[in-house]
């Protein structure tokens, strides 16, 4: 007989039966709602009905025309749907599966581009579990102990989370660019590092929002030192935030973005974008895979995208982003300690009395919670922050049946 290995963790007890916009139901028709959309990825709700037809379509037509070999239409109709969302001159497109592998994408494109082999990461990022991704990840030694040597060439820099210094985030963001330039002189010389790599919301590592200064200071930098900058929004992208794209927010141009989750509602795919005369740096056929831009994929993104602009979602997203953080602020008892987040990314960071870290509330607080049909999941380095990540289109009664049984859940731990 076989089994699933030990090695998979799982963070509900749920077994899923099958799933429907904001819900999902378990075998016995119990019904959940899904504050985790399979960590950001089903922003369409699951099995919006112009997805499923997309794909059911495609997978009739052609399921797999590898692109290194051939060309197949959904992958050009896909290109031609991401032109205007993309941020202004990022119009070339490379794709593959998986967040992971878009973020090695990048780290290839960056090091030949520029012909340097360092990046700089910033402190609770996280990029992916591949070897060379979760080099890069500094949200929790789990995501690397036990597998080291890690890649080198990655050096980490503070990112401005005024909450766990205790800091203004002011004060948080001059350290963050003080200890940058600090990097810079004793650890990596500028004119060997290849990029800076970051998330607008550090996502795993605890739902922080950098600010506009932090990411200016990296752009202002990147520019004098021909450092690139790329951003990682694979889970802040596509209107998660509020916006198309999380740095949007902060009016700071990437040379670079990484995406994945929200692009395809569930379908397996990710790219990066950049410029042409950057992509062109890069050696033809150094990136690809015998998966990536699969044909039902591309056909369910391009479906996504029109989903997203006719049903109005980044805006739903901002609004009903902004009543959430206001509705967890409010709730918020003596064991959170900080309520934070952007867009439909909301956590409530729980410590105990010492103003530690309390681990074990929050995740009674998500099993409690999950108990009573809403289901969420834990993140941060000390996984003690609860976040919320529904669909794209959650309604205003969604947010207000999921802030009621997470009053009743923070009452009960
Ligand atoms: N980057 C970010 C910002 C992410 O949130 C994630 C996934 N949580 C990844 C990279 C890795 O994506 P994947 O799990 O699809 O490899």
């Amino acid at each position: 007989m076989a089994r699933l290995s030990p090695l998979l963790l799982q963070a509900t007890p749920v077994t899923v039966d099958h799933a429907s916009g904001c819900y999902l139901y378990d075998s016995e028709g119990r019904r959940y709602l899904d504050f985790t959309a399979g960590i950001g990825v089903t922003s369409t709700g699951h099995c919006h009905p112009h997805v499923v037809e997309a794909a059911r379509r495609q997978a009739g037509t052609l399921i797999h025309g590898q692109y290194t070999t051939v060309m197949h239409r959904p992958l050009l109709e896909l290109v031609d749907a991401l032109g205007p969302v993309l941020p202004e001159g990022l119009d070339s497109l490379f794709f593959a599966n998986s967040g992971s592998e878009a973020v090695e994408a990048a780290l290839r494109l960056v090091r030949q581009a520029t012909g340097r082999p360092n990046v700089v990461v910033f402190h609770g990022g996280f990029h992916g579990r591949t070897v060379a991704a979760a080099s890069m990840t500094t949200s929790g030694t789990r995501f690397s102990a036990g597998f080291s040597p890690l890649m080198g060439g990655v050096h980490i820099a503070p990112f401005p989370t005024a909450y766990r210094y205790g800091w203004s985030e002011d004060e948080a963001t001059d350290f963050a660019l003080r200890e940058l330039d600090y990097l810079f002189t004793t650890v990596t010389a500028p004119d060997e590092t290849a990029a800076f790599v970051v998330e607008p919301v550090l996502g795993e590592g605890g739902y922080v929002p950098g600010n506009t200064r932090f990411f200016q200071g990296l752009r202002e930098r990147a520019d004098r030192y021909g450092i690139l900058l790329v951003f990682d929004e694979i889970q802040t992208g596509f209107g998660r935030t509020g916006k198309f794209f999380g740095h949007q927010h902060f009016g700071v141009r990437p040379d670079v973005i990484t995406m994945a989750k929200g692009l395809a509602s569930g379908f397996p795919l990710s790219g990066i974008a950049a410029s042409e005369e950057l992509m062109s740096r890069a050696r033809p056929g150094s990136q690809g895979g015998t998966y990536g831009a699969n044909a039902v994929s591309c056909a369910a993104a391009v479906a996504t995208l029109e989903v997203i602009e006719k049903e109005g979602l980044v805006a739903n997203a901002a609004a009903r982003g902004t009543e959430l953080l206001a509705g967890a602020h409010e709730r918020a008892t003596v064991a959170v300690g900080d309520v934070r987040g952007l867009g439909l990314m909301v956590g409530s960071e729980f410590v105990d009395t010492d103003g530690a870290p309390d681990r074990d509330r929050a995740t009674a607080a998500q099993q409690a919670a999950a108990r009573k049909g809403l289901l969420l999941l834990t993140c941060g380095p000390y996984m003690n922050v609860v976040r919320m990540i529904p669909p794209l289109i959650v309604t205003g009664e969604q947010t207000e049946e999921a802030l009621d049984i997470w009053s009743e859940v923070l009452a009960e731990v």
